[in-house]
């Protein structure tokens, strides 16, 4: 049985850098293989998730050959790892790794063990020199390097918005392992807001809510906190967050907080937290353009030891806009493919090999996803959208909702109509004739309409 993770293993090595290989691959420990899936374990999410992103296809590739017949691999977190990242006290032995592949201590990501916060695991690929500066980024990136060089001097707290995959929590590790090597005597906690949510959740279960106030408010220099619009609605957590926030703030250590939104634009967000996340600076991030997408690729694929044609670059770079996650997982699957089958890069296989990320992008933009998006963030139901109900709470969202499918979809004023329960495609036309005047004047609907598309695909 182990053999297939062997061979599966020794598959990969001759096909991404030793770099890589030593960063995403040594690291997973097989659990068991069990009719056609091969379960693996990681320490924790951030390792999961990264490499389910990056490397599923060709971890699954990998043990189909090894085993002979189709397979796929399953990865998840250890659930002692999981219970121990979010105690701040037990300590626990480490687990045997399920495979003697021997394992560079530098690329096993420690859970924190002590109530310090050390030993948190940073993304190798994650720093300044990796990060790609356009238009888009330039002011989140400049803001960020001045965080890293004078914590707490410049701009405190330091807020980034942008939509998802364009290079936040990017940005947030980079400050980290900057000031590791540059202050490393700080003290710096790197904590999703999630993460932070459940750390209270425990602490309170446990009835150690004075060790944990202690560790975040008196051992800690720099708190670094991503995805902070998942605090929205979280009352007791935004409570204890707006305690730490006042002591570090208070007693001037530096704060970078990233979200999905503005300040302003967090639902169920309590006033105090909302003014002071308005303290500092706000500085956004923007899907890049096209010529940053090129440089982005190229840089990767540098990286990667990848081959990339610059006709290859440019049809990805037009291909995937708006979210730098899936452009650089575009690029992977690809040369993965291309390295299984031995056959080049060129525009014609990446046409192939990609067809049905266009396709999927296609579905993801439909009518029905545009209504869920616009439903969710004016908190209406779907339903009501289609419905006919004329009251304001329901017509306006209904307007920005028809707006938004035809501007970003390539629905004809009838299918829209359609779409919203059957209404006339004059209707549709008027809604949308009425949006696009209020646009001009309404500051608000505009940033309204501006958050809801950087949460669209694509
Ligand atoms: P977010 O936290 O905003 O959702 P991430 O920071 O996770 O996004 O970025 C998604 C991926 O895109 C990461 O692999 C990151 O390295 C990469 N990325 C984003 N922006 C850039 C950039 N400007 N240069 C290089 N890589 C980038
Ligand atoms: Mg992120």
């Amino acid at each position: 049985m182990k053999e297939i993770w062997h061979n599966a293993l020794a598959g990969i090595r001759a096909r991404v850098t030793v770099e890589n290989f030593n960063t995403y691959f040594r690291p997973l420990r097989l659990v068991v293989i069990a009719g056609d899936a091969v379960e693996l374990e990681v320490d924790d999410e951030f390792f999961r998730d990264w490499v389910r992103e990056h490397y599923q296809t060709l971890l699954d590739e990998a043990v189909t050959e090894a085993a002979g017949r189709p397979m796929h691999v399953d990865v998840r977190v250890s659930e002692r790892r999981k219970a121990n990242a979010l105690a701040t006290i037990d300590v626990e032995a480490d687990p045997e790794p399920a495979v003697d592949v021997p394992i560079d201590d530098a690329t096993v990501p420690a859970a924190p063990e002590t109530g310090d916060f050390a030993a948190f695991p940073l993304n190798p690929a994650y720093s300044f020199d990796t990060f790609v500066v356009g238009p888009a980024n330039e002011m989140a990136h400049a803001a960020a390097l001045a965080v890293a060089q004078d914590p707490a001097r410049t701009f405190n707290p330091l807020f980034v918005y942008g939509g998802t995959g364009l290079g936040k929590t990017h940005l947030l590790h980079a400050i980290a392992r900057s000031l590791r090597a540059t202050h490393p005597e700080l003290r710096i906690a790197y904590v999703s807001a999630e993460e932070f949510t459940n750390q209270v959740i425990k602490n309170i279960q446990r009835q150690s809510m004075d060790a944990f106030r202690e560790r975040y408010r008196t051992r800690c220099d720099v708190l670094l906190m991503d995805d902070v619009h998942v605090l929205a609605g979280k009352e007791r957590t935004q409570e204890e967050f707006f305690y730490t926030f006042n002591a570090l703030h208070t007693a001037q250590k530096q704060i970078v907080l990233t979200s999905d939104k503005t300040p302003q634009e967090i639902p169920q967000l309590e006033e105090r937290l909302r003014s002071r996340f308005q303290w500092g600076l706000i500085t956004d991030i923007k899907a890049p353009q096209f010529e940053t997408r090129v440089a982005i690729l190229q840089s990767k694929a540098e990286r990667d030891g990848i081959e990339l044609p610059d006709a290859v670059a440019f049809y990805l770079a037009k291909l995937v806009r708006a979210n730098v996650r899936e452009l650089e997982g575009a690029l992977i699957r690809l040369s993965a493919y291309a390295g299984f089958r031995g056959r080049a890069l060129t525009v014609e296989f990446a046409q192939e090999a990609l067809r049905d990320l266009v396709e999927n992008r296609a579905r993801a933009l439909s009518i029905d996803s545009i209504l869920k998006l616009v439903a969710e963030h004016f908190d209406v139901k779907v339903s009501d959208l289609r419905g006919a109900r004329r009251h304001r709470a329901i017509s306006q969202p209904r307007s920005v909702a028809m707006y938004l499918c035809r501007k970003h979809t390539q629905s004809s004023y009838p299918a829209i109509g359609k779409g919203f329960g059957g209404k006339d495609h004059s209707t549709v036309i008027s809604a949308c004739r009425k949006v696009k005047g209020a646009l001009e004047t309404d500051h608000t609907l505009r940033t309204e309409i501006e958050a809801i598309e950087r949460k669209l695909p694509g």
